[in-house]
């Protein structure tokens, strides 16, 4: 019997990195995905080193074409994909159109365009999907009325639609009016945790988001107190451990998490 493959997405350093080294521990041949391929093949340098089997490939998940090109790739490899983790991320100093633009696309947009790209890859009923997410995408953040409609069920395209309207909001210079923080970070990962609840339905197998905690990584910066390891521990553990159960839910020190 082959080993499950799992993809994790900006597999090359930080919490994505440590991910591909614990699935890896589990038995899984993980394919790390990186934008830059030199950082792809260091990072599987290192994680061969520590017995993982592993290999890389290159994906921006803001640029279609990249995502469809790693999707053809995977599937002339590959009958299944057992496990996706949606770990790619920015977040960026500072609040104005462009930066709301590029947060949403790479943080929101992203992770939805890298599933529909696998979706069809996804082994059936077990695939599992982790959407990694943030304690910062709490809808605490919102204004009253925003934050209702963020509590009632969505549609997968008013959910989309929401999004898009947060960054015309933002470069309309109405977004406060609106119900919207000025943080574009925030609005991503709540977006994330909307998102899993979304498709969970839909999804081939278990779908859900994880906050990682406050973590030691370029994101991060020096002063967090999670180590990468303790930062991957609740995506394994959903990616690889948990039972069949959880789906569409948010999750925190491996259990369920309010947001
Ligand atoms: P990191 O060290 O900055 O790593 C981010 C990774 O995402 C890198 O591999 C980066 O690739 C990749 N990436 C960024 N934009 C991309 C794009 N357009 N396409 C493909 N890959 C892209 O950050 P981290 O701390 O490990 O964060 C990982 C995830 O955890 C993120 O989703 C983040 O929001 C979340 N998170 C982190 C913390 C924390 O305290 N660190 C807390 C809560 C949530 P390059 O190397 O090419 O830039």
């Amino acid at each position: 019997m082959s080993s499950p493959v799992a993809v994790v997405t900006g597999g090359n350093r930080g919490i994505g990195f440590e991910v591909c080294a614990q699935i890896g521990a589990a038995g899984h041949r993980v394919i790390l995905t990186s934008r830059e391929r030199d950082a792809g093949e260091e990072a599987v340098h290192s994680l061969r080193a520590r017995g993982v089997d592993a290999e890389s490939l290159t994906l921006d998940v803001c640029d279609e074409a990249s995502v469809r090109a790693f999707g053809d790739s995977l599937a002339a490899e590959h009958d299944a994909i057992d496990v996706l983790v949606n770990n790619a991320g920015i977040a960026l100093d500072g609040f104005d159109a462009a930066i709301a633009e590029r947060t949403i696309a790479t943080n929101f947009f992203g992770p939805l365009r890298v599933y529909d790209a696998l979706v069809p890859l996804l082994r059936p009923r077990k695939g599992r999907v982790v959407m990694v997410s943030s304690g910062m995408g709490d809808r605490s953040c919102l204004g009253s009325e925003r934050r209702e409609r963020f509590l009632a069920p969505m549609s997968r395209d008013e959910l989309v639609q929401t999004m898009r309207d947060f960054v015309t909001a933002v470069g309309a210079g109405r977004h406060e009016r609106e119900g919207w923080p000025s943080s574009a970070y925030r609005i991503s990962k709540i977006g994330l945790n909307k998102l899993v609840e979304v498709l969970a339905p839909e999804a081939p197998g278990p779908i859900n988001a994880v906050c990682p905690g406050w973590v030691r990584t370029r994101m991060g910066g020096a002063h967090a107190p999670r180590t990468p390891e303790q930062g991957a521990r609740t995506i394994t553990w959903l990616a690889v451990e948990a039972g069949d159960g959880p789906t569409g839910g948010f999750f925190r020190d491996e259990a369920p998490a309010e947001w």
